[in-house]
């Protein structure tokens, strides 16, 4: 069985995420979407709602494909999450030059710790790639409509 993390903040989830969750689904038998923890960050969703959208939203999808998804929050280092967790691959998505930049040193530094997993990326699609969580939350702050670019889950929490 083909275990795959895909971790993130997700605050909150936005379409882009729903993309790569779809598309991971295809190549994973169990997707564990991962939510990490920040002690210093102030989030728009509190843990339980981002945890509980990811679910209702995702759920059915990975239900519909025949593939198993489950939702952890997790504190410390992600290559520890995944051998807790079963998991042989982390899922990652690639938006920019930059992401890619972040992406290929952490990804360097998970494989010299942890040599059996590895990090595989899901190029963002042309539709949803510009679309951030950080770019959500302050459209939303200043009385932006952010509905084109998030689930309905999202609208529906806020
Ligand atoms: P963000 O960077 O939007 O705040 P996260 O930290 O939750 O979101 O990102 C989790 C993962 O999802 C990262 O690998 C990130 O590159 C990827 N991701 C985020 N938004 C998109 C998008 N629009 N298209 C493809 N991948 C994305």
């Amino acid at each position: 069985m083909r275990v795959g993390l895909y971790p993130g903040s997700f605050d909150p989830i936005t379409n882009g995420h729903v993309d790569i969750i779809k598309r991971s689904l295809a190549v994973v038998d169990k997707l564990i979407v991962g939510i990490g923890i920040s002690a210093t960050k102030t989030p728009l969703f509190s843990l339980e709602q981002r945890m509980a959208m990811i679910d209702s939203e995702m759920g059915p999808i990975a239900k519909a494909v025949g593939a198993e998804l489950s939702v952890i929050s997790f504190e410390g280092l992600l290559v520890d999450v995944a051998q807790q967790n079963g998991a042989s691959l982390i899922i990652r998505g690639l938006r920019t030059a930059a992401d890619f930049e972040y992406e290929a040193q952490m990804t360097s530094m998970n494989r010299a710790m942890a040599p059996g997993i590895e990090t595989v990326f899901l190029a963002a699609s042309a539709d949803v790639g510009f679309i951030s969580s950080t770019l959500i939350r302050q459209i939303h702050a200043m009385g932006g409509d952010i509905s084109p670019f998030v689930p309905k889950c999202v609208l529906d929490n806020i």
